[in-house]
């Protein structure tokens, strides 16, 4: 694995917006956003203060016991998700977002058959491992559940893989840890078509996606095409542990018994209300959106330019740039001779999922950097 996951040379201590600092007080451009956990910036004042609050008055108190701070998160979780995606279950992150979905379709279905996509990413615990693709991850661990894995973006595969046995179908509307593979909408339109036929539960993974991240709050509000289930963690509570798995009445209906201590804390609901509220005030996903327009013209102009670059991937600010090789060397340059954070996806591609909040400003320090970087290649 690359530099920029395994333990890195340089500590970071501190963070305010875009940026990162180290113990010497060495100052990084984050255009990773620790896997676009930092939607709203590192250390945003409103989220700080709320954290601040809350576990002035309460820092945990067990689910059994209603809470107005839990239930305000829980409202606005709703409020913010696609229209019938009204019922909230709240976890601590997105392995146990997606575990939760895949349980709630499997109780809802009384069906037991899943069906994921190859390259699938969607978390390390039994169920959701199940449902990711990575041989790595899978093998020391197997037998796995039984899942079936169909080719991402084709319809015929699709068709030839969901039936009457079939109690979900999970999908990311864009491969994050695959290498940024953007779905067609047709192909979730087929999915979604295919899944009511047969009673399936379809579950879209927007944990990376979610948040704004494309421009829209949802990837599949901005494709019109809503789901049975729908996860987000990540983002949703700025870096506080915070998992949610939003379902349409049909799920909560019949759940099944499943439950989480920690789920709904309120020092992490207060974190987590006071983000949406952030990502709704600041207009983040509209920024997103202009933000990636502008970014995309200038790494197009790169391209352009240097042969080193194949391909430009992705949509808003989830962008994956595939090279002809070394992303990993280039990362390290990046980060050690110009403090710009960035991530790998395999072995050719950078990974950029910056803060909602960047600026112009930042974008030019990225690309300059990432110029320089390139042209020693
Ligand atoms: C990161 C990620 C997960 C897993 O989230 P954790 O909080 O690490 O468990 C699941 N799905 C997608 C799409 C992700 O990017």
């Amino acid at each position: 694995m690359g530099f920029v996951v395994d333990k890195k040379p340089i500590s970071i201590e501190n963070g305010e917006g875009v940026y990162v600092y180290d113990e010497e007080g060495t100052e990084y451009l984050d255009f990773g956003a620790s896997y676009a956990v930092t939607v709203t910036g590192h250390n945003h004042p409103k989220v700080v203060e709320a954290i601040k609050n809350q576990a002035d008055n309460l820092m945990y108190i067990f689910n059994s016991y209603p809470n107005s701070v839990r239930q305000s998160f829980e409202e606005k979780v709703a409020e913010v998700s696609p229209h019938n995606l009204s019922n909230v279950w709240l976890s601590n992150s997105g392995t146990e977002a997606n575990e939760a979905a895949l349980k709630f379709a499997r109780s809802s279905t009384n069906s037991s058959k899943i069906v994921a996509a190859k390259k699938a990413f969607h978390g390390r615990t039994t169920g959701s491992l199940s449902a990711s693709w990575k041989k790595k991850y899978r093998k020391p661990f197997q037998p796995l559940l039984d899942v079936d894995f169909v080719d991402y973006n084709n319809e015929e595969d699709l068709a030839d893989s969901i039936d009457s046995g079939t109690a979900a179908l999970i999908l990311e509307p864009i491969q994050g840890a695959g290498g940024i593979h953007t779905a067609n909408k047709e192909y979730l339109e087929r999915a979604r078509e295919l899944t009511k036929e047969h009673n399936a539960a379809l579950i879209f993974d927007e944990v990376q996606t979610g948040l704004g991240r494309t421009g829209a709050m949802w990837r599949c509000e901005k494709l019109g095409v809503e789901p049975d289930i729908l996860t987000s963690a990540k983002g949703l509570a700025s870096g506080m542990p915070a998992g949610a798995t939003i379902t349409k009445d049909w799920i909560a209906d019949d759940p099944g018994p499943h439950g989480s201590t920690f789920g709904g804390n309120p020092v992490v609901a207060a974190a987590g209300k006071e983000t949406l509220s952030v990502i709704q005030d600041e207009n983040l996903p509209q920024r997103a959106a202009e933000m990636s327009e502008k970014l995309f013209q200038e790494l197009e102009r790169l391209q352009d330019e240097n042969g080193m670059i194949r391909e430009l991937r992705g949509e808003g600010l989830m962008i994956g740039i595939e090279v002809r090789r070394n992303a990993n060397s280039m990362l390290k340059q990046l980060a050690i001779q110009h403090q710009v954070l960035a991530l790998p996806t395999g072995r050719t591609v950078l990974r950029l999922l910056p803060s909602l909040i960047v600026d112009e400003r930042h974008l030019k320090q990225f690309v300059n950097a990432l110029e320089e970087v390139v042209s020693n290649y």
